[in-house]
C-alpha cells in the first residue's frame, strides 16, 4: 500500500464514520460555515475553557472531503490551546496551497488531505471546517440556551 492509498483510506473512513459528529450541548461558542461552490454546510461547536478547547463537535452536511476534514480536525484540536490551533490551521493552509513542500510531520493524520491541493475546487471543501472553527473561536455567535 502506498502513501496515497493510505491517505485515501483515512478520508473514506472519516467520511463514513465521522468522529465528534453531532451537537455539543456544553458548547460555549459556535459558528456556521457554508461553501456554496460545493454545497457544504457545517456547524462547529466548541467548549473553550481557560483558552483550551475542552471539546469540539460538528454537524451539518457536505461532501466526503468536507466531512472527513472536519472529522480529522475535531480529533486534532481537542485539548489544544487557541495558539496551538492557530498554528495548526496555518500548517493545514500551507499543506493545501503549496505544491512544492511535503506536509509538515506535525500534521499527523491531517496530512491525509494533502492530495486535495491537486484539485483547487476541493481546497475550499477541506478548509471550510477550519475557517468555521476559527469563526467560532474568534467570537462566532454565542450559543443560545433558549
Ligand atoms: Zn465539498
Amino acid at each position: 500500500m502506498d502513501l496515497s492509498e493510505l491517505y485515501r483510506d483515512v478520508i473514506v473512513d472519516h467520511n463514513r464514520r465521522p468522529r465528534n459528529f453531532g451537537r455539543l450541548e456544553s458548547a460555549t461558542q459556535l459558528a456556521d460555515g457554508n461553501n456554496p461552490l460545493c454545497g457544504d454546510k457545517l456547524r462547529v461547536y466548541v467548549d473553550v475553557e481557560h483558552d483550551v478547547i475542552r471539546d469540539v463537535r460538528f454537524d451539518g452536511s457536505g461532501c466526503a472531503i468536507s466531512t472527513a476534514s472536519a472529522s480529522l480536525m475535531s480529533e486534532a484540536v481537542k485539548g489544544r490551546s487557541r495558539a496551538e490551533v492557530a498554528e495548526l490551521f496555518a500548517q493545514v493552509h500551507r499543506m493545501l496551497t503549496r505544491h512544492d513542500e511535503a506536509p509538515d510531520p506535525g500534521l499527523g493524520k491531517l496530512a491525509a488531505l494533502a492530495g486535495v491541493r491537486e484539485f483547487p475546487a476541493r481546497v475550499k471543501c477541506a478548509s471550510l471546517c477550519w475557517h468555521t472553527l476559527n469563526a467560532a473561536l474568534t467570537g462566532g455567535h454565542e450559543v443560545s440556551t433558549e
